[in-house]
């Protein structure tokens, strides 16, 4: 027996529905919840200016300005939101751009990778895995070995040499 009209017209305004919730907004990531929830004013109150503006705001420090795009000690870079180590010195290169830059973060699931299409310019966004803080981009121009490019704002992490 075939389904009513107004049954079918009904099941397929629900279908619609369910389709447009599940697909993200053109260009973003769907929402993730991460495990550091913070309210902005914890952060604010948490962060420098310059760090809350990068890691909460997706703001990028000028070039050639933050700390550690000269930095060649050895050692590891953490997230200046929550602390979790995301770069080694070992992975770091100069790159030339006044950003620190690495090939690769100190474990694959230390950072996500999210479409970003700011700017007219669409670029993959590296956010720290665990607070979701906004680190700076990677690109497919990177050495050896990944021949990936991390570019991060020295802001959005914290140093301690080994
Ligand atoms: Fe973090």
């Amino acid at each position: 027996m075939p389904i009513p009209s107004p049954v079918r017209t009904a099941l397929f305004a629900i279908l619609a529905l369910l389709g447009c919730a599940a697909t993200p907004a053109a260009g973003n990531a769907p929402p993730k919840a991460f495990e550091v929830q913070k309210t902005e004013a914890e952060w604010r109150s948490q962060l420098t200016p310059s760090q809350y503006r990068i890691l909460r705001e997706k703001d990028t420090e000028r070039a050639f300005t933050g700390a550690y795009w000269d930095e060649h000690r050895e050692g590891v870079y953490a997230c200046a939101g929550c602390g979790l180590e995301l770069f080694s010195s070992k992975d770091k290169f100069d790159s030339g751009t006044g950003w620190p830059s690495y090939t690769r973060p100190i474990k694959p699931d230390a950072v996500d990778v999210a479409t970003d299409t700011k700017y007219g310019m669409v670029r993959d966004e590296v956010v720290c895995h665990r607070c979701g803080g906004h680190l700076g981009h990677v690109f497919d121009d990177g050495p050896a070995p990944t021949g990936k490019r991390y570019c991060i704002n020295s802001d959005s992490l914290t140093f301690t040499p080994r």
